[in-house]
């Protein structure tokens, strides 16, 4: 039971966000931008976040070139572009909210790896670049298939470059975040799991997994692929992502990120390690669940990659791996909305969370602010 005091001060805040990943913090970080002197607790149930933000591969990235053409097909050319423009702002936002150098922030290009079978695809690039005009500068995407033996990568017949992706320090990125969160002095309760809540109109009442219960002005739920719990019917499925990390790599050749096969499989260099992760395609429903257990034939695939297509000639040897949990649905926008007169949410971000995480929390702060 709450003692008198912890009731007086710790009880009733203005802003609750459940959540303590990118999106959840960066809601909380606008939330206090305009109301500086609001009671701010932000309540996440793991000891750090546990779900996909401290646990991705830091790429910061828009969508690759095959990537972007899927995206054409399933849900259109206006939506695909409408979602590559949020997350090159959500990549601003997050630079000029931190700072490039407090993110690790490397703009060293990103690659995508086209192999035989989807050759003709290329076809299509000077469409995508023309589409794409609008949105950058310079050409998206460039032919850089000489880089193809400098990287020392087989079985791929060309390389398209483009100089809009960066990478990040995830760790990095996500320890000065949540720095700057605490800085403003926002509480952020870990190891704080939500049962339920309720809007009853004047105020809404939280009610925690220890049984304690507290009350605010405004909810955000910042959960991402755990948002079910709370809303069963929401369009949003859980995908698992495998990542392993390599040992250091003796004369590593690339600097850069890469991917291939529409962007279900992603690598990059981290100094001289290869981190690597994707292959959930291979197993699409095996991999839509919130357990955090390695799938060993995923991670077997990978390896098989690792030692065929990006490191053959090298003796690489993993280090080790890692599971976080995406959000997918229907649609690969995420959904951002208030669901009663004193709550909302910002959920299922995707595999582009990096770009998208703070753009989304920014427009659920200002739905349930009006700012
Ligand atoms: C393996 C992997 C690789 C990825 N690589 C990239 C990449 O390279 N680039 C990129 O842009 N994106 C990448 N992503 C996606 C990106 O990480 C996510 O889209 C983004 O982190 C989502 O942020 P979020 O804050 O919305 O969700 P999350 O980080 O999942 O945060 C939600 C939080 O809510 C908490 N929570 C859930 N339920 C409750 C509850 N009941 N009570 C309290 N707390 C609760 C969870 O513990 C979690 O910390 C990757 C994701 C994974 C898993």
């Amino acid at each position: 039971m709450l003692s008198f005091w912890e009731k007086n001060s710790f009880q009733n805040f203005d802003f609750i966000i459940i959540g303590g990943g990118i999106t959840g913090l960066s809601c909380a970080l606008s939330i206090k931008k305009y109301f500086k002197k609001s009671k701010i607790a932000v309540l996440e149930r793991g000891f750090l976040p546990s779900g996909a933000s401290t646990k991705n591969a830091g790429f910061a990235c828009f969508g690759s070139f095959t990537e972007i053409l899927d995206d054409y097909e399933n849900i259109g050319k206006d939506k695909s572009l409408k979602l590559i423009e949020d997350r090159v702002r959500g990549l601003e936002l997050l630079i000029k909210m931190l700072g490039k150098k407090s993110i690790g922030l490397e703009n060293n290009g990103g690659y995508e790896l086209i192999f035989k079978h989807n050759k003709a695809l290329l076809d299509h690039l000077p469409q995508i670049n023309k589409d794409l005009k609008d949105i950058f500068p310079k050409n998206a995407f460039t032919n850089q298939s000489d880089k193809i033996s400098d990287f020392g990568f087989k079985t791929v017949k060309r390389l398209i470059y483009t100089p809009y992706e960066s990478q990040v320090d995830t760790g990095k990125m996500m320890y000065n975040l949540i720095e700057e969160v605490s800085s403003k002095g926002i509480f952020i309760f870990t190891g704080t799991e939500v049962e339920k809540f309720k809007d009853h109109g004047d105020n809404v009442w939280v009610k925690l997994n220890n049984k304690i219960e507290l009350t605010c002005n405004r909810l955000a739920i910042c959960t991402n692929a755990f948002v079910k719990k709370f809303l069963p019917e929401l369009d949003v499925k859980p995908g698992r992502g495998l990542v392993l990390v390599t040992k250091p790599v003796e004369k590593l050749k690339f600097n850069g990120s890469f991917h291939f096969e529409r962007g279900y499989f992603y690598f990059r260099n981290y100094k001289d390690r290869i981190i690597f992760g994707g292959g959930r395609n291979h197993f699409i429903d095996e991999e839509e669940t919130t357990s955090n257990e390695i799938n060993e034939k995923i991670l077997e695939i990978l390896k098989d990659k690792l030692n065929t297509v990006i490191a053959p000639k090298k003796k690489t040897e993993v280090d080790y791996a890692w599971t976080g949990i995406m959000a997918f649905g229907s649609n690969k926008s995420p959904i951002v909305d208030k669901i009663s007169q004193n709550v909302g949410l910002a959920v299922r971000l995707g595999g582009m969370g990096v770009a998208l995480g703070t753009l989304a929390g920014q427009k659920i702060a200002s739905l349930l602010t009006g700012q």
